[in-house]
């Protein structure tokens, strides 16, 4: 490169971070956070973190807390604890006086656990859950709380305190329920009740809470705690005595132990739980063959508690073998732990017996083995005493439990019963609506049909000018009427009438006048008629009338009055008044003239004679004519 070009180059470097100057604190800090989430391996990470540890000066206090807790996270994945231990105290040293947050917790929830698989001592692990769940409910998170609470239930798994302990699990089972949480928020819930029935040797109630804990871990392939899961199911069910469901566990772990080779830990805790499945089924031989497979592989797994515990477990097997040698080896390997638990406190003693018996201090052997039988019985006196307070415990979760599902069934009851009687509700209102509409509608389409029914017998029945019955229908009623009557011997008479000299009207006072004329005479002829009688219009202005139980003497003054009625009816023609007549002629029913034939036959003839009489007129028949 030329020197010119040099100078160049430089100016602009110079010129461009003159106008532009990186803000260090933030672009390095955001830098690290997008390098870590492109890393793919903890190791990885935690190499980056530290490449970035000299910028921490330049962040705000917040960014350089979130740097040891990111740290801390990745060197637990990667067991180093103590580390993590370190860097978590940084983080929360940070946080603390700024109050409850997400990382705060996060950071306490973590450290304890570091410090749990440290020590499985809870005067060391258990202060920072106490501050954790303390955070949480200021922070009301439910998510956050349940983590909370659950961790700190398991300070709680021991006689005198599993009652608060139960107590933070049944308020966490309620808030993860409530908050609809995943199956690993449950899972823990179960773990953490499990392990203090476990405490107080409820071991039925805790191989039961695994199982659960195991199902909902297995519903999400969460394979580590699945593993520790069926590392609680083993010893349950050796507790519980039952050889077989231990057997299935141990397969379980190592089907589990197979499929997931990215554990390496896993295999020696299934070797570890077989080894101590065999050794409580007496199977010696096999015992001390998987607990050495597993010490094997004691590498494998940060959880040393376990790998002291194979080495006693060992010692045991071996004692029990009649293997002095082996197991005052075993015994001192495992006495070799500088800090052993009061959990131990069994193994401690047994592991020191070995140890005087094979330097013949067989005194300090013997009191051991007393000290051991000591803690048993006192071991079993508590179990006694405690007893009833397990019972009534048992017992009154039971109520609860019962109680609990009695209330929730009652509520779902009450809920279908209100759900159903409102549907009950619905349905009568729809069916009601559906009748009533149903009968309205059927009703209105019968009135229109009955109604449409007569209106249509009424006009096929009915002279459409004068309002009268037509002739087929008056020819109808009347031969009906005539053959009744005739049958039973009765009396009955027609008229036929027509209007005199017609033609003229017509030709006079126009067709529709005529029209008005001869409906005027029908009127007039209705009202002079008695109910009964019945009065048709036969022809163009020719009518019939037909007079039920009506002799000849009667017609003739029916007739008389009908003419009389028309004659003193002058009809209205255009403003103008003008007289109208009528001819009569009258037939009555005699054996001789019994059908509707023949007595229209001799009406209109006498009709004919009362035309020729010069009209205004009424003949009787006097010829009888033959049907
Ligand atoms: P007569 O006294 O002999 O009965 O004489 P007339 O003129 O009434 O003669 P006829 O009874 O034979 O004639 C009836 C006339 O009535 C014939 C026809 O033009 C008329 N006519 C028939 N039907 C109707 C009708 O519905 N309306 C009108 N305006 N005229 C009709
Ligand atoms: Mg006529
Ligand atoms: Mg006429």
């Amino acid at each position: 490169m030329s020197a010119f070009k040099c100078v160049i180059l430089l100016s602009i470097s110079l010129i461009t971070s003159y106008c532009f100057p990186v803000n260090a604190a933030d672009s390095s800090f955001s830098v690290l956070e997008k390098l870590l989430s492109k890393s793919t391996s903890h190791t990885e990470s935690v190499q980056t973190l530290e490449r970035y540890r000299s910028d921490l000066s330049k962040w705000s206090v917040l960014e350089q807390a979130r740097f040891y807790i990111k740290l801390a996270d990745h060197q637990t994945e990667l067991s180093q604890f103590a580390e993590a231990e370190e860097n978590y105290s940084r983080g929360i040293g940070i946080l603390t006086p700024l109050g409850a947050s997400q990382p705060l917790i996060h950071a306490l929830t973590e450290r304890s656990y570091v410090r749990y698989i440290k020590t499985y001592d809870k005067s060391f692990y258990c202060p920072d859950r106490v501050l954790a769940a303390e955070y949480a409910r200021e922070l009301q998170d439910q998510d956050t709380l349940v983590k909370a609470l659950t961790q700190l239930a398991f300070c709680y798994n021991n006689r005198a305190q599993f009652e608060s302990g139960l107590k933070l699990l049944q308020e966490a089972l309620a808030i993860a329920y409530d908050a609809e949480l995943t199956p690993n928020r449950i899972a823990m819930i179960y773990n953490a009740t499990a392990l203090i029935y476990q405490k107080i040797e409820l071991n039925a109630e805790a191989y039961h809470y695994l199982l659960k804990a195991y199902q909902k871990w297995a519903s999400v392939d969460d394979k580590i705690d699945m593993l520790s899961m069926l590392h609680g199911l083993v010893a349950s069910a050796i507790k519980l005595g039952d050889w077989e469901l231990a057997d299935k566990h141990v397969e379980e772990m190592f089907a589990l132990a197979n499929r997931s080779p990215e554990h390496t830990d896993f295999t020696f805790f299934a070797y570890f739980n077989a080894g101590r499945a065999a050794l409580a089924k007496r199977e010696l031989s096999t015992a001390v063959e998987q607990l050495n497979v597993a010490l094997a592989r004691q590498e494998d797994t940060a959880e040393k508690f376990f790998v002291w515990l194979t080495h006693a477990t060992l010692a045991e097997t071996h004692l029990r073998s009649g293997d002095w040698e082996q197991a005052n080896e075993q015994a001192e390997a495992f006495l070799a732990n500088p800090n052993i638990s009061d959990d131990l406190g069994y193994w401690k003693a047994l592991c020191e017996a070995i140890i005087a018996a094979k330097i013949q201090d067989g005194q300090t052997a013997l009191l051991k083995v007393l000290s051991i039988a000591d803690s048993e019985r006192k071991q079993k006196i508590d179990f006694i005493n405690d007893a009833a307070l397990r019972a009534t415990h048992s017992h009154s979760e039971k109520l609860t439990q019962f109680e609990n599902q009695l209330l929730t069934k009652e509520v779902e009851i009450n809920r279908l019963a209100l759900a159903n009687e409102r549907d009950q509700r619905k349905i009568a209102y729809l069916t009601i609506t559906v009748i009533v509409v149903f009968t309205l509608g059927l009703s209105a389409a019968l009135f229109f049909l009955i109604r449409s029914r007569r209106l249509l017998q009424h006009r096929a029945q009915t002279d459409f000018l004068t309002g009268v019955a037509n002739r087929r229908y008056i020819m109808e009623q009347a031969e009906r009427i005539i053959d009744r009557a005739a049958h039973r011997g009765d009396n009955l008479s027609v008229i036929l009438f027509d209007i005199d000299h017609f033609k003229r009207i017509n030709d006079t006072y126009g067709h529709q006048a005529g029209d008005k004329a001869i409906k005027q005479i029908a009127d007039v002829t209705i009202g002079s008629l008695r109910p009964g009688d019945i009065l048709g219009r036969v022809g163009g202005e020719e009518f019939l009338v037909v007079l039920p139980a009506a002799g000849q003497k009667q017609a003739l003054e029916v007739a008389e009055r009908l003419r009389n009625a028309v004659a003193c009816h002058p009809l209205d023609m255009n403003k103008q008044k003008i007289q109208v007549t009528i001819s009569l002629g009258v037939s009555t029913l005699k054996s001789d003239c019994s059908t509707l034939t023949a007595l229209m036959h001799a009406a209109d003839d006498a009709l004919y004679q009362a035309k020729g009489a010069g009209r205004n007129c009424t003949q009787v028949a006097s010829q009888p004519q033959l049907a």
